[in-house]
């Protein structure tokens, strides 16, 4: 298994040009304390800040390295070397560019064992979990070798003589901040589209899991991608305001909780910049009493539990529509075969494991019923990870906070409807809007609820909804700000602008052009 202890073993005390990024976190290979380092202009450098946070394994406790929490100084830096590589990236032609991401999916794939247990070390998920964050991004990264074909411009003859062409051109600069549950997926979710059509980029991966980013430069540099293109600047709030406020940044992609979601949307537009800012979720699957036992149960609890609850797209609120004791039972049974520290990972921090406590301890004491109990968990050998075990509460009420805040951990809040009109009414009461699924083996029932269901992405028998390239991922309501979506198609247009040309050819043709 791929171990960042070993890498730092071998790793170099000083930082020196083209150096790896196995080196590059490392001052001493023995104590957890190694630092990270910022990637700019196709090195690894030191930030100008001496503030350090620890980053921890969370599935043992201990700390594994620390990550700088830099400064607006080394945002401008990292600017400034992804404005000095704009000029010759932008006009390479998009079909040179594409090579570079043919070979990084490659080596994606080569690398494919230790980037997981790289995610799974610094994020706690299990290898399998790992794995398919890999793989998801091995597929954006294909959508990405895509773009030649479908992001080509258009032509036409709009009148004798007289053609539009229209041609799509890179905005610019654009800045990627990430969160902590996929610290590779998600950056991958904007890194090759984005750099495919012809941005530069500065990627601010969540302060908790910077390890996967560093990997990323690292296969980036090797896939041939020109110094200065893709950039790191590691750190918390301090970065993401100075990104949200430097001029040479065009534009922002956010993905992390509704609040901080709503505070870059709010101060990137007010540096009239674009952005696209995904928050958080609470999603609500749907019931009926015709579905099929069996795949409901395995599916509800597959979602709830996935990724220990840490998935914007998990199942958080079950809303149970008539009598389906039967279903619930089954659940519960399912539930119990989801042992932490074997097939259920850690949280990503102690202050997340008390504050997943805290929501079912309440939900508890305000009258909900706890039918299966993840609660002071301790995994044997592991004994200061960060574990929940799977926990279903039944009789939540549509008031309690549990059924209106994301909890973000294996918690699954039953909500007892009689009819689907009054499950809608809870779904749609919601301020978010991320995902919703029905459960049902009726086609007209599915269709009446994908239809009033108050989310971007829908689910029909399936717990995880998330649309698989072309298509692309993105909420409604308060779990997305801006317009478009982040990925597949939409991708397109949030990372270039349009330039519409209109030419005459023949000197003969009439005067007015519109002739
Ligand atoms: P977070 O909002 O705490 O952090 C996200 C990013 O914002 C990090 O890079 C962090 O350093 C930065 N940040 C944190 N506080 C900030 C502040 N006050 N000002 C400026 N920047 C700040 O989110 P998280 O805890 O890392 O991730 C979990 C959240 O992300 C959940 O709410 C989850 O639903 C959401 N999420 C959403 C999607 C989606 O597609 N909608 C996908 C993954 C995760």
């Amino acid at each position: 298994m791929y171990s960042i202890q070993e890498d730092l073993a071998m790793a170099q005390p000083t930082v020196s040009p083209g150096q790896t990024a196995k080196a590059a976190v490392s001052s001493s290979p023995t104590n957890g304390s190694q630092k990270v380092h910022n990637y700019v202009n196709g090195k690894f450098v030191e930030s100008m800040s001496t503030d350090f946070l620890p980053v921890m394994n969370p599935s043992i406790g201990k700390q594994i390295a620390s990550v700088p929490l830099s400064t607006a100084a080394d945002v401008d830096e990292a600017v400034r070397s992804a404005a000095g590589a704009f000029t010759a990236w932008s006009a390479t032609p998009i079909k040179e560019r594409v090579q570079v991401f043919y070979r990084y999916k490659t080596l994606l794939e080569k690398h494919a064992n230790s980037l997981r247990d790289l995610v799974h070390e610094e994020n706690g998920k299990t290898i399998g979990e790992a794995m398919a964050e890999i793989e998801k991004s091995i597929e954006v990264t294909e959508f990405a070798c895509s773009m030649p074909q479908i992001a080509a411009g258009e032509i036409l003859e709009v009148s004798r003589g007289v053609e539009c062409r229209v041609d799509r051109y890179p905005v610019g600069v654009v800045a990627s901040i990430t969160p902590f549950n996929f610290p590779n997926m998600v950056p991958n979710w904007t890194i090759p589209n984005a750099l495919v059509l012809g941005n530069t980029m500065v990627l601010k991966p969540s302060e908790q899991v910077p390890l996967s980013s560093i990997r990323i430069a690292d296969l980036l540099k090797e896939a041939g991608l020109p110094d200065g293109v893709f950039n790191v600047v590691h750190g918390g709030q301090a970065v993401v305001e100075a990104i949200c406020d430097h001029p040479g940044i065009a534009a922002i992609t956010f993905v992390g909780s509704t609040r901080v979601a709503k505070l870059v949307y709010v101060r990137a537009t007010s540096h009239l910049k674009r952005a696209l800012c995904l928050g958080g979720a609470k999603n609500h699957l749907i019931v009926l009493p015709d579905a099929h036992e069996e795949m409901t149960a395995s599916n509800v609890a597959a979602s709830m539990s996935g990724c220990a609850g840490q998935r914007c797209m998990a199942a958080s609120a079950m809303v149970a529509v008539g009598p389906i004791d039967h279903i619930i039972k089954r659940l519960c049974d399912e539930t119990r075969k989801i042992v932490p520290g074997n097939n259920l990972g850690a949280v990503i921090s102690k202050q997340a494991k008390e504050r997943i406590e805290r929501y079912i301890t309440e939900a508890e004491r305000d009258g909900a019923k706890v039918l299966v109990d993840g609660r002071n968990v301790v995994v044997k050998g592991k004994e200061e990870g960060y574990y929940v075990g799977p926990t279903v509460i039944d009789h939540v009420r549509p008031d309690m906070k549990i059924a209106q805040e994301e909890v973000f951990g294996p918690v699954l809040a039953i909500i007892r409807a009689q009819t689907v009109d009054e499950a809608l009414k809870i779904e749609n009461s919601s301020p978010y809007g991320n995902a919703a699924s029905v459960f049902t083996q009726s086609g007209g029932a599915a269709r009446y609820v994908i239809e009033r269901a108050s989310a971007g992405m829908i689910g029909v028998n399936i717990g995880v909804p998330v649309p698989r390239e072309p298509f692309s991922f993105g909420g409604w309501n308060e779990s997305k700000f801006g317009s478009g979506d982040i990925t597949g198609k939409a991708a397109i247009d949030f990372f270039t602008k349009l330039k519409k040309t209109t030419t005459k050819w023949n000197p003969e043709s009439r005067a007015n052009w519109m002739s």
